[in-house]
């Protein structure tokens, strides 16, 4: 996925040209953009406050960033008077920073009897994690095998499969730790810098 978010709109025209996933991060930006490229699969990768799940369910293909039962509820309400069925992915803090938002792995199972209940509104498709920000892609190795051994020990539970739930995504990697995040299985890169170059957070 070309992550787009502090990309110039030339630039990501002129991609669109001959890539067709793009992720953005932040709901109100994927609305702008996302009907003037209809022919793009947009996902939404960043923070979603539930008062914006309308807006992404509205533009985004997949939704990255669910990290909390709360918003998973949410989502799955306004995708049933939506008539839509949104693919989700549950956003897992492995790395255990405070910093970072997601589910924790043991949170994550304990509710997962919870959250099964919704995939009858949701696609729950898979699971997405951010490695810890630093120069040594080496250092992203916990976190990714983390999360693909969460996967697997979720898709050992019996409710997962009666469920139908297959979570065939894992979305990992970003420009700096991609390949590593390839090794250990990931379906879904998030790359932003290493396309578009490296950007500057516009002022809001
Ligand atoms: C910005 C962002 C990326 C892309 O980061 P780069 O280092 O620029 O590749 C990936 N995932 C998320 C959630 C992001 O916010």
């Amino acid at each position: 996925m070309a992550v787009t978010k502090y990309a110039e709109w030339e630039w990501v025209e002129a991609l669109a040209g001959f890539h067709s996933v793009f992720g953005e991060n932040r709901p109100q930006q994927l609305a702008e953009r996302a009907p003037k490229l209809p022919k793009v699969e947009w996902h939404l990768i960043g923070q979603l406050q539930r008062n914006k799940v309308r807006q992404a369910i509205e533009h985004a293909n997949t939704i990255h960033s669910v990290d909390s039962v709360r918003l998973l509820e949410r989502i799955a309400h306004v995708a049933a008077t939506l008539n839509k069925r949104p693919k989700i992915l549950l956003q897992v803090n492995v790395s255990g920073e405070e910093s970072k938002s997601g589910f924790r792995p043991d949170d994550l199972c304990a509710a997962w009897s919870q959250i099964t209940d919704f995939q009858q509104h949701v696609d729950l498709s898979g699971l997405m994690t951010m490695a810890p920000a630093t120069e040594d892609p080496e250092a992203a190795r916990p976190t990714f095998s983390g999360l693909a051994s969460l996967r697997d020990k979720l898709m050992g539970l019996d409710i997962t499969a009666e469920c139908g739930i297959k979570l065939s995504e894992l979305s990992m990697g970003m420009s700096g730790d991609f390949e590593t995040a390839i090794e250990f299985g990931a379906t879904e890169v998030r790359v932003g810098s290493a396309v578009f170059g490296e950007r500057v957070k516009p002022s809001e």
